[in-house]
């Protein structure tokens, strides 16, 4: 295991997905330019104060689409694509599809998401009207029922990974590059320089480092890290109308729900006898309990699901619960399916089963066998939902993913190129300047906020 040098010229925090893919991509791109990156050299180390993927990483779902209303996200989600599919071995990587099935409400959006798909040479078919949906639906999985449909997006590119397999794919490929991993050293301060701008060092439990560069990679615990950089805990945007909102918190939680359930994965395979797309569905028909029949809600709600022998079961969630506290009183630690305050609950369970059994027959009457294990993990929010990726104080580039990003493996590709100097266009509208400036990203019609 490595131990923690007293100088790096680049100091990563955080091995998930965003840390680990900017220090391997970091290491490559040096390579090229004919600098040796190590011990001997020049040195990127990523310190991740528990271990590699104990963050969102570590438990996401892992579904892997382009699916979004917005073109900026569209775009670099494209680009995240084909880094998965570069390496689909080392990445666990499972490229089945993924489709959104929707309701009236977004029949016209995701219609222009299709459209923009065909307008960047990203494969998709697009189904309209309930009666083709159905059929299109039933062609795939015979036992289709779901209701209120009015348009299905196939997108042919996408589908899921392995979470943890992906992150160790991923620190096998950077170690490889020559980038050192320290485990278990939690960052606890920052240093600032002389001029007292930038960022000299980093103070962590196995003492200081000092560093030319700093990148951020904190997911959920990006708020504690803001605080040491002594950066803004409300800011002011501009909203659509040209007027300015002024203290507007910066961050908020929300806590994902997602869970198995606990049955053979080959159960949900389709009338092909193959493994079938990602499936997520939105719609406005009242959902009723599979249990007992109760109404569990007559308003807009949504699923996705696939079969994924890693969690071995059909494994999926639904729209996330807001955590109504400000972010300095959350508690992020113990993080996910150990956290005493954030997981999953019996209703979610209910919700999710009953909403599968919507959607496929072959889940009727199944309930019980969802897993009762803790599941889930809280998520750290911007204040559109959306992520900021920009350089702060000088030397930090800090990812703050805005709980999108186990798909965006193809950000670290990009920073790492904003690393040596470059400015890379796919990600210019996510700048934090944007709430300022009020060039907001449209919003859609989704119950989802990251869709
Ligand atoms: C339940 C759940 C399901 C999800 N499903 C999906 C999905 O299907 N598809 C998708 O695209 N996204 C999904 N997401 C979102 C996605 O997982 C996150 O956006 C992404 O993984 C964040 O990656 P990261 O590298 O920024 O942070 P993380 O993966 O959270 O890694 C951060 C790391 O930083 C370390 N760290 C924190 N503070 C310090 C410190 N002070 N010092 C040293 N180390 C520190 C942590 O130990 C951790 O290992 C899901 C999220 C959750 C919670």
């Amino acid at each position: 295991m490595s131990t923690l040098p007293s100088q790096a010229k680049y100091v990563v925090i955080g091995a998930g997905v965003h840390g680990l893919s900017t220090a391997m991509h970091l290491a490559h791109k040096l390579a090229a330019r004919g600098v040796t990156v190590g011990a001997h050299g020049t040195r990127i180390v990523v310190i991740d104060k528990t271990a590699i993927g104990a963050g969102a990483s570590g438990i996401a779902c892992g579904v892997v689409r382009n699916n979004y209303y917005q073109p900026a996200m569209r775009e670099l989600m494209s680009h995240c694509v084909s880094v998965w599919e570069s390496d689909p071995a080392a990445y666990s990587y499972h490229p089945v599809g993924y489709m959104q099935i929707s309701p009236e409400v977004m029949h016209a959006q995701v219609g222009t998401i299709y459209e923009q798909q065909k307008a960047i040479g990203y494969e998709s078919v697009f189904v309209e009207g309930e009666a083709d949906s159905m059929r299109y639906m039933k062609g795939l999985l015979h036992d289709w029922q779901a209701r209120n449909i009015t348009s299905v997006l196939h997108e042919k590119r996408g589908g899921y990974a392995n979470n943890m397999a992906s992150m160790h794919g991923l620190a096998r490929k950077a170690r490889a590059a020559g980038v050192e991993i320290v485990e278990g050293v939690e960052v606890k301060d920052m240093k600032p320089s002389q001029s007292g701008r930038g960022i000299a060092a980093v103070e962590t439990t196995s003492g200081t480092i000092a560093c030319d560069e700093i990148v951020v990679g904190v997911g959920p615990w990006i708020n504690s890290i803001w605080t040491m950089l002594d950066l803004p805990k409300t800011i002011t945007i501009k909203g659509r109308d040209g007027k300015l909102n002024h203290g507007i918190p910066m961050w908020h939680y929300m806590a994902l729900q997602e869970g198995t359930l606990g049955v053979d994965p080959n159960f949900q395979k389709t009338n092909d006898g193959a493994m079938p797309p990602v499936i997520h569905v939105d719609t406005d028909a009242p959902l009723h309990s599979d249990r007992d029949g109760t109404l569990i809600t007559d308003k807009l709600w949504g699923l996705y699901y696939k079969p994924d022998f890693h969690f071995g079961g059909i494994q999926g969630g639904a729209m996330p619960a807001a955590v109504d506290r400000p972010a300095d009183a959350v508690r992020v630690d113990p993080y996910g399916p150990k956290s005493p305050e954030f997981v999953v609950t019996d209703n979610f369970a209910d919700m999710w089963t009953s909403a599968l059994a919507f959607c496929q027959k072959r889940f009727e009457g199944q309930h019980g066998a969802y897993r009762k294990e803790p599941s889930g993990g809280i998520g750290c929010f911007t204040p559109d939902s959306f992520p900021v990726f920009d350089r702060f104080r000088e030397n930090v580039y800090v990812i703050a993913d805005s709980n999108h990003g186990f798909k965006m493996i193809g950000v670290g590709d990009l920073v790492a190129d904003e690393l040596l100097g470059g400015r890379r266009a796919l990600l210019e509208p996510f700048r934090f300047s944007r709430y300022a400036e009020g060039r907001l990203h449209p919003v859609s019609n989704s119950p989802f906020p990251w869709s």
